[in-house]
C-alpha cells in the first residue's frame, strides 16, 4: 500500500491522517503563510484588544446552549433569548426534562428551533445520564453530545475552559480565510486543518475571535471595507475588492 494518501484537496495526508511534510513550492507557500499570518495576528490583536465571545453566559453549560443557539442567528438575538430561558430552565436537569413543543416555543426567534430544541434536549440528558450534569472539556467528549460538531466544541473549550484543542470555523472564520489566502478549501474540517498548520499554537484560543470581530467590523461579507483595513497589506484580495468596489476595472 502507498506509504502516503491524497486527501481530497490539495494535501498529501500520511496514514495516520496527519499532514505529509510539505516539498517544494508547497513548502515554500507553507512558510510564507506562516510569516504572513504572524503578521496579521500581531495587527488583529491591536485593533481588537479583547478577543472573546460576544455571547453572554455564566457556566459552560450555559455556552453550550447559547453556542447551539447561536448557529444562523446573531449573538445579539441570543443574548436576548437566554437570560429568560436561563431563569425558565436553570439547571442541566430541567434542559433534561423540558419538553420539546415548549422549548421551541422559547427558542423560536433564534431560528431553526426544532433542531435546536431536539440538540439541547438530547445533549442535556446525555450529560445527566453519563457525565453528572458537567459539561465536559475534552474534544473527544464534546463532540458526542447531539448537536455539538467541532466548532461548537473549539468555542465551549476555547472560552469556557481555555483549552485550545482546535480553531473554530464559523462563517467569518470561512469567509476572511479564503480572502486572506490561508486557506482555499471549502469545508469547515478541513479549513480548520489548514489553519492548524499555519497558525501559532499558542493563537488557537483568540484566532476565531480575532476574525470575528475584524468580519463583523471590516472585512464585511457583502462590501468589505479594504482602504480602512488594517492588513490590507498582507492580504492578497484587497486589490481585488478595491477595483470591484471603487468601479475601476
Ligand atoms: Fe478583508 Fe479587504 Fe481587509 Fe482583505 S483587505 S482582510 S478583503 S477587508
Amino acid at each position: 500500500m502507498a506509504e502516503k494518501e491524497k486527501d481530497k484537496g490539495t494535501r498529501v495526508l500520511t496514514p495516520a491522517g496527519k499532514p505529509a511534510p510539505a516539498s517544494g513550492s508547497a513548502a515554500r507557500d507553507l512558510e510564507e503563510k506562516k510569516a504572513r499570518i504572524k503578521k496579521i495576528i500581531k495587527i488583529l490583536r491591536k485593533e481588537y484588544p479583547r478577543p472573546r465571545t460576544a455571547l453572554n453566559y455564566r457556566t459552560p453549560f450555559e455556552l453550550l446552549v447559547a453556542t447551539i443557539l447561536a448557529a444562523q442567528c446573531t449573538d445579539e438575538r441570543v443574548n436576548k433569548v437566554t437570560p429568560g430561558l436561563f431563569q425558565k430552565y436553570p439547571t442541566v436537569e430541567s434542559f433534561a426534562r423540558a419538553r420539546q413543543e415548549e422549548l421551541e416555543n422559547d427558542i423560536r426567534s433564534t431560528g431553526f428551533f426544532r433542531n435546536k430544541a431536539r440538540s439541547i434536549i438530547g445533549l442535556s440528558q446525555m450529560l445527566m445520564a453519563e457525565l453528572g450534569g458537567r459539561v465536559p472539556d475534552s474534544m473527544d467528549q464534546l463532540v458526542r453530545l447531539p448537536g455539538v460538531a467541532r466548532k461548537t466544541a473549539n468555542i465551549v473549550l476555547a472560552s469556557a475552559f481555555r483549552k485550545a484543542e482546535g480553531i473554530a470555523v464559523d462563517t467569518h472564520v470561512r469567509r476572511l480565510s479564503e480572502r486572506l489566502g490561508l486557506s482555499r478549501q471549502a469545508d469547515p474540517d478541513k479549513i480548520e486543518r489548514d489553519l492548524m498548520e499555519i497558525v501559532p499554537r499558542s493563537d488557537w484560543l483568540d484566532f476565531n475571535f480575532l476574525l470575528v470581530d475584524h468580519g463583523r467590523k471590516v472585512c464585511q461579507a457583502r462590501k468589505p471595507l479594504c482602504p480602512q483595513c488594517a492588513v490590507r497589506q498582507l492580504c492578497p484580495s484587497s486589490e481585488k475588492f478595491s477595483r470591484l468596489f471603487s468601479g475601476r476595472k
